[in-house]
């Protein structure tokens, strides 16, 4: 199914007790992975440390439907990392769905990660050529065999984490359960978010903050860019990839997070999801004003953007737009009929609110743009005068190669066309973006810089070298269209 937008891939969780008397480590990530299932909604699973011995349990779909009363009850132990998933266009099967486990002759790792490793297929035929073997293509499976590889001839797992870093590219947060601790790291530009929370004598690793609010956990900080965290009996320690002191500033966290992929009651590196949303908003009201009768957010994820923009402009905000929750995934639509049925099943408009009046609908993104001109036509079929459209994010010009993924990156609509042939295409009356200055602004506190590499095609982890020529060929051209 191709989607109308960019999906993270993946959300990690791991919690290590370092008293050793928390039996519902498994339980607990449960409750974290669910905490993250908007990361990804293609397969869950979890791997606990039960007395020494790692039992792990995982299946395709949703937390919900992976785990039960039954397997949460069996899975006692005080360590557990956990995984949710989003597939990447070329893998799928059981055989990619993490965390995964392995038993070497330096004991058992299970791991967990989310992101990409651009240089992974180079290093998988080096490997190959040392004797490796690799069972499927997933990134994940070259970390466990670097690491395995790198631990022959390191002290500590740390020391081959380590090395590792500087034998991968690429933007990556991982969580790794040994027989006796639990490891983190983060990318050394910290392009994937990773966050260390506390509750009681447990440590706790997650991908967003949201995740440690629901399971009672405080916030301790963010993992630096390039930090290597331990957490065992003897407490929380760190090693670092790249100097302590700029980790933080030297940062390229993702600037994705903030338009669309963190959950709003996320804090990512010191800024606010929410609060980021609104200022955004906001910058696009000073940007791009318009004479409008009223603010309507394009369901859900322009609703703070949208408060954002009605409460910079002094335009009423209204709640014209309904989407409808029950709309599953795998809904059927064959023909032209039923697709244009879907998005009547999917949307409806309160005529009340829109008849005759001239509306500024705010959306966080545009992709494909098939959900925005849909809505955009229903709020004409239900009268409005006028339909303006303002997105809270630039064009996206660029694909992305850390960990994100778009059902076919050939069709970024501002690849393809300009902003005035877009806002024709999808029917708007006007079409204006927020810059790329005005979003980053509005990540109000935040601790490092941005990765923006999808509007501005900077790539500061560089790219797969198999795209090297063909981006300065084919994207640099899309990136002159104004
Ligand atoms: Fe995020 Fe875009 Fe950078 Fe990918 S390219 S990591 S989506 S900002």
């Amino acid at each position: 199914m191709k989607q109308e937008k960019w999906v993270e891939e993946c959300g990690v969780f791991g919690i290590f007790d370092t008293q050793k008397v928390l039996h519902e480590a498994a339980r607990i990530t449960y409750y974290g992975i669910f905490s993250l299932q908007h990361r990804g909604q293609e397969s869950a699973g979890i791997v606990v440390n039960h007395g020494g011995q790692f039992l792990g349990h995982k299946g395709a779909g949703l937390v919900v439907d992976v785990f039960d009363d039954l397997h949460l009850g069996l899975m006692t132990g005080h360590a557990a990392v956990g995984h949710v998933r989003f597939p990447d266009s070329d893998e799928s099967g059981s055989d990619v769905i993490q965390p995964m486990q392995i038993k070497s002759k330096a004991g058992q790792l299970a791991i967990a990660t989310n992101g990409a490793i651009i240089n992974a297929g180079e290093i998988r035929n080096q490997l190959k050529e040392l004797g490796a073997i690799f069972q499927t293509t997933a990134d994940f499976e070259v970390l466990l065999s670097l690491l395995a590889r790198n631990r022959i001839s390191s002290d500590c797992i740390e020391d081959a984490i380590l090395q590792m870093m500087g034998e991968i590219k690429g933007a990556y947060s991982t969580v790794i359960m040994t027989d006796d601790r639990l490891i983190g790291f983060r990318d050394p530009l910290g392009i994937r978010p990773l966050i260390i929370g506390k509750k009681d004598s447990s440590y706790i690793l997650s991908s967003e903050s949201c995740a440690l609010d629901s399971i009672g956990a405080e916030i301790v900080r963010d993992v630096l860019p390039g930090e290597v965290v331990t957490i065992s009996e003897n407490g929380m320690s760190s090693r670092y990839f790249v100097p302590k002191e700029t980790a933080h500033r030297n940062g390229k966290l993702c600037i994705f997070e903030f338009v669309y992929f963190a959950r709003p009651d996320s804090v990512l590196d010191g800024a606010s999801i929410h609060q980021s949303r609104v200022n955004t908003g906001k910058a696009l009201a000073r940007e791009a004003p318009c004479d409008c009768d009223v603010v309507v957010a394009a369901p859900d994820s322009g609703v703070a953007a949208a408060m954002g923009y009605a409460l910079e402009s002094g335009i009423p905000y209204g709640s014209a737009l309904l989407k409808n929750r029950y709309i599953g995934r795998t809904f059927i639509q064959a023909t032209q009929l039923q697709r244009e049925m879907s998005v009547k099943l999917k949307f409806s408009v309160l005529k009340s609110e829109v008849k005759g009046k001239r509306i500024v609908i705010v959306d966080d993104s545009i992709v494909r743009g098939t959900t925005t001109r849909n809505n955009i036509a229903i709020l004409r079929e239900a009268g409005a005068k006028e339909v303006h459209l303002r997105v809270a994010s630039p064009p996206v010009r660029f694909p992305c190669y850390y960990g994100v993924s778009a059902s076919n990156q050939d069709e970024l609509t501002a690849r393809r066309s300009s902003v005035v042939e877009i806002g024709r295409e999808i029917g708007a009356d006007s079409l204006a973006y927020v810059s790329l200055e005005g979003l980053k602004k509005s990540t109000e506190g935040i601790l490092c810089g941005h990765c923006a590499s999808c509007f501005d095609g900077e790539f500061p982890a560089g790219v797969p070298e198999s795209v090297c020529e063909t981006l300065s060929a084919t994207y640099r051209e899309g990136s002159n269209k104004k």
